[in-house]
């Protein structure tokens, strides 16, 4: 089992997409770990998208991810890292093949919606910048049997 950091950016909140957004990795069959809203401070964000520091786009990047509200959230999955980038779709909306959450309701790469780790390393560094331990719940799912062959 894989965990990973899913982000719900600003425009998810501003479009009113929330709930079509977490419906799609819940339905998918992977597993809510954590959840909240969060108002992130500028250094949090830098710390997220310090990979990114220095290219073109960061600045404006940093302002949109700190323009409003995120939903933080901790998911747990088989592959669920490369599966769910999959479900988001390219980076680039305009790329994004339709039936991907980017590609069925986003336009442009600055306003794509989510974000979601692209490596187990990432995942767990995310996490740990954004959750504490005792926000994650490590509960049971009674049907897992219904979604995983074996655990
Ligand atoms: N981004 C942007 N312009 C670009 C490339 C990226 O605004 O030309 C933003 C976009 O919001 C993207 C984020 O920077 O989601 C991080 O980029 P990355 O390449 O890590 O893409 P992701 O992992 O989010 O698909």
């Amino acid at each position: 089992m894989e965990r990973t950091f899913i982000a719900l950016k600003p425009d998810t909140l501003q479009r009113g997409l929330v709930g079509d957004i977490i419906n799609r990795f819940e339905k998918k069959g992977f597993q809510l770990l954590g959840l909240k809203l969060v108002q992130p401070p500028r250094e949090l964000v830098e710390k997220h998208y310090e990979e990114h520091l220095g290219r073109p786009f960061y600045e404006g990047l940093v302002n949109y991810m700190t323009s409003g509200p995120i939903v933080a959230s901790v998911w747990q999955g088989k592959n669920i890292i490369s599966s769910s980038r999959s479900l988001l779709g390219a980076t680039d909306p305009s790329k994004a093949a339709p039936g991907t959450i980017r590609g069925d309701l986003a336009t442009q790469v600055g306003r794509n919606l989510v974000h979601a780790s692209d490596s187990p390393v990432n995942a767990e560094r995310e996490i740990s910048l954004w959750f504490a331990a005792k926000e994650i719940q490590n509960w049971s799912r009674s049907l897992e049997p219904w979604i995983n062959e074996e655990n």
